[in-house]
């Protein structure tokens, strides 16, 4: 989310356009597990992710990850105030992972892919500024927008990037736009009910994400008792709970 919470276009075009880049998997693989597995990220990051999204996870001895906007740090937005640098070194020491979720925020589908490249950059030398001891390996996209032609370029220290279109991953996959599932929403933990008990039995790979966590949230974010819950139910399940690169560790070869 932005200051202002922005929507992309819905318009024909541009359905038909994040159709086609869906589609079209720039780094085809082909994902198994030997059990299934759930990663918890937060995008933007409201502190609130850093604080209680951060504590609920580590109550069940699990780890998530943080999709950092280095331009939206320290600045008031519609899921609250985002991070600072601290945040940043409090929860790489707590295990947790930062990832790249570009400086500025932008819809990537709206602008060339070089220009995203260079925000890219940005983002990672504004982090490491910031004091992240380690260059972000994932990468998730700012409203879920992309194109084909940044699918396709996208720099190779990102192991793997994340989209928002719900899915399981698992099988033929695109390491350059995995699926995901909102933690907000009408309906959400019905769906990800759902989501858990097909990858429990396919040993697929969920991944969730939202923006702040607090008992009140905003409309983009989880309250606390969802949250706890929603690993509750996971770990019951059989599923490890990990952050989006060390999920991919577990990949079978
Ligand atoms: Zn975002």
């Amino acid at each position: 989310m932005t200051l202002t919470a922005y929507s992309p276009p819905r318009n024909i075009a541009a359905k038909f356009k994040r159709r086609a880049t869906q589609r079209h998997a720039a780094r085809p693989a082909t994902l198994r597990f030997d059990q299934p597995i759930l990663s918890i990220s937060f995008d933007d990051f409201p502190v609130s992710a850093a604080e209680h999204g951060a504590a609920v996870l580590e109550a069940h001895g699990a780890r998530g990850t943080y999709y950092a906007s280095a331009g939206l740090a320290q600045t008031e937005g519609p899921c609250g105030l985002n991070f600072s640098a601290g945040h940043l070194s409090a929860l790489v020491a707590h295990g947790h992972e930062i990832g790249c979720h570009t400086f500025g925020h932008e819809d990537c589908a709206r602008r060339s892919a070089l220009e995203t490249l260079r925000d890219l950059a940005q983002n990672r030398d504004a982090l490491a500024a910031m004091g992240a001891p380690a260059a972000a390996q994932t990468l998730a996209f700012p409203y879920g927008e992309t194109t084909i032609e940044l699918k396709q370029s996208l720099p190779p220290r990102y192991r793997c990037a994340r989209g928002i279109l719900p899915g399981l991953n698992v099988g033929a996959a695109d390491l350059a736009q995995l699926h995901a599932y909102a933690l907000f929403g009408a309906n959400w933990r019905g769906n990800l009910r759902h989501a858990l008990k097909r990858a429990a039995k396919k040993k697929a790979w969920v991944i969730g994400f939202t923006h702040d966590v607090l008992a009140a949230p905003s409309p983009w974010g989880t309250s606390v008792s969802e949250l706890d819950a929603l690993l509750t139910q996971a770990q019951a399940l059989g599923f490890a709970i990990l952050p989006v690169n060390e999920a991919l560790d577990r990949r079978r070869p």
